[in-house]
Order: C-alpha cells, then structure tokens, then sequence
C-alpha cells in the first residue's frame, strides 16, 4: 500500500470513490443528511481551524458530529476582502479561503461507516484527526472492510465538507 501522508479533501474523496466505486451509498447518499450547526475552533499558533457539525440523517434520525480540520490555515483578527470569516467564542475572525484541491485536512467521525472502513487508514496516511477506533474482526471469514486500504470519508464527513463549499471557506 502506498502512503499519501498528505491529504487534500478532494484526494480524501478520490480514494473513496476508488475504494468503493459502486456504492449507491456514502457519497451517493450526502443528500440524506442535514448539517444543523457549525462550529469554528481556530488555533491561530498552530494554524489549523477545527470545524465540527451536528448533523442528522433525515431517513432515520441518527446524529452525528462529523470533524475536519483543516491544516495551515491563514487567519486574521481584522477584516480581509474576500477572506472567510466566522465567530468562535464570541469573537469574530476572517480566514483565507483553503483551497479544497492542494490544503491537508484531517477527518473524523463516530458513525461505523468512518469508523470499520476508513479510520485506521486515514490513520496511517495522516489524514485522521485524533487516534483510530479499535477493533477485533470476529472471525477471519468476514469480507475485508476496506479491500483496497483507502483513506476516506463518510457521507457525514462529505456532507459538512458540501457545506463548506457553499459557504466560501472550501475554494
Ligand atoms: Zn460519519
């Protein structure tokens, strides 16, 4: 397996598509979640602004808090033209647009989806924001989760990620 060890969002979902390409879920199915808040953390040391959701599943009802974080984020206290702003703690800061394409970002979600498939990979290729879920598979019968050890995202993650698009902080 080739390590990326630098992910763009728009790689992140490259190696989605590649891993499961013909699902009619997952990114097929963005449409069936609702992103009810979002939230800005920035670290303005460490350039690196944490974007969390509260999203639902407007089929079944389940919440999630999907994460990314984007990494060497350009920030500012005062006003800049064209930049993204956004209140954190009560206080407002603007952004440099992050291009989608080329800037490393760092995902994570609760949701089995992430967790099975794509944590322990996104792992391994620096794309997982945190430390990766755990688990025993029960038997050695049971079909590989991730046959071709993609990186990824959940359609939670892709979701939050549409969304950052339509506002301008994605570019
Ligand atoms: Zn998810």
């Amino acid at each position: 397996m080739k390590l990326l060890l630098e992910i763009s969002y728009s790689k992140l979902e490259r190696e989605t598509w590649r891993g499961f390409p013909h699902t009619t879920k997952r990114l097929n199915a963005v449409q069936e979640i609702d992103v009810n808040t979002v939230t800005f953390l920035p670290y303005l040391g460490t350039k690196m602004l944490l974007v969390t959701s509260d999203v639902q599943n407007v089929v079944n009802g389940n919440v999630y808090r999907p994460l990314i974080a984007l990494v060497g984020v350009k920030f500012s206290e005062k006003k800049v033209p064209g930049w993204f702003t956004f209140v954190s703690d009560g206080k407002r800061y603007w952004c440099e647009p992050v291009p989608i394409e080329t800037s490393n970002v760092r995902v994570r979600c609760q949701c089995g989806d992430f967790n099975y498939r794509f944590s322990w990979y996104d792992h391994r290729n620096k794309a997982l924001y945190g430390q990766p879920f755990k688990y025993q598979r029960k038997t050695d019968w049971y079909p590989p989760a991730n046959p071709l050890e993609v990186p990824g995202v959940c359609k939670h993650i892709g979701r939050l990620a549409r969304s950052l698009k339509t506002s301008g902080l994605f570019r």
